[in-house]
């Protein structure tokens, strides 16, 4: 069964598989290593089932998952492990706080579009046709200290108009109506930075024509609105 389409309306235990599911998914395809990333969902609607700091998102059990308020408090979580909350959870809360439509919220650090921030060169809207049908335009934040505090005001500015935001020496943030939706929107931002870093490596990278990117954006704008 595919849990990644499951509302936060299903059971919590549902939710809590469904982030494993995804979890799994993002550490097999190279989206996370180690222990970092974090994946969240939405359970009612004040409520967010996320995954603890300081475990590998590929090999999560139900129990390792904790349920927190949109403060961030800790309602449920396993007494008898040492679960951490992690200083990137009020990412998420920001984004649910924004953003009452959505549901799921995964933050990766997939290698080609962090290198892109680390470079310097924006996350590129003209180059393939996918991202401005897809997501729509993905900025790039100033540099986040490691805190709770700094990492929600990096994203604050840009998390009401888009859908997937790069974090500068970091990582990247994508959400949606569900998981499937948030996982589909990391892995097209990661594929796309790919595609671009190989095109500079094999050649000269010709942007799509100026009149092919005023119908993108004009079909981008009807879909949003
Ligand atoms: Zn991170």
């Amino acid at each position: 069964m595919n849990h990644l389409h499951l509302s936060s309306f299903a059971t919590e235990r549902d939710l809590r598989l469904a982030i494993i599911e995804a979890g799994r998914l993002c550490y097999d395809n190279g989206l996370m290593h180690g222990n970092n990333g974090n994946i969240s969902m939405r359970l009612g609607n004040d409520r967010v089932v996320i995954t603890p700091s300081k475990l590998c998102k590929g090999r999560l059990e139900p129990d390792d998952l904790m349920i927190i308020d949109m403060e961030g408090m800790i309602l449920k979580a396993d007494s008898t492990r040492n679960l951490k909350y992690s200083s990137e959870a009020p990412i998420h809360l920001e984004v649910y706080r924004q953003r009452p439509n959505i549901r799921a919220v995964i933050h990766a650090h997939p290698e080609n579009a962090t290198a892109l921030t680390i470079a310097g060169v924006p996350f590129p809207i003209n180059v393939l046709p996918d991202v401005m049908e897809e997501i729509g335009p993905v900025p790039t934040t100033r540099f986040a200290l490691p805190t709770p505090v700094d990492n929600a005001e990096a994203i604050r500015e840009y998390v009401k108009d888009h859908n997937a935001i790069l974090i500068r020496n970091h990582g990247a943030i994508c959400y949606g109506v569900d998981l499937e939706e948030a996982l589909n929107c990391m892995e097209l931002v990661e594929s796309v930075a790919r595609t671009l870093v190989t095109a500079h490596l094999v050649g000269k990278v010709h942007p799509l024509p100026e009149e092919v990117m005023t119908a993108l954006r004009a079909l981008y704008e009807q879909k949003r609105y």
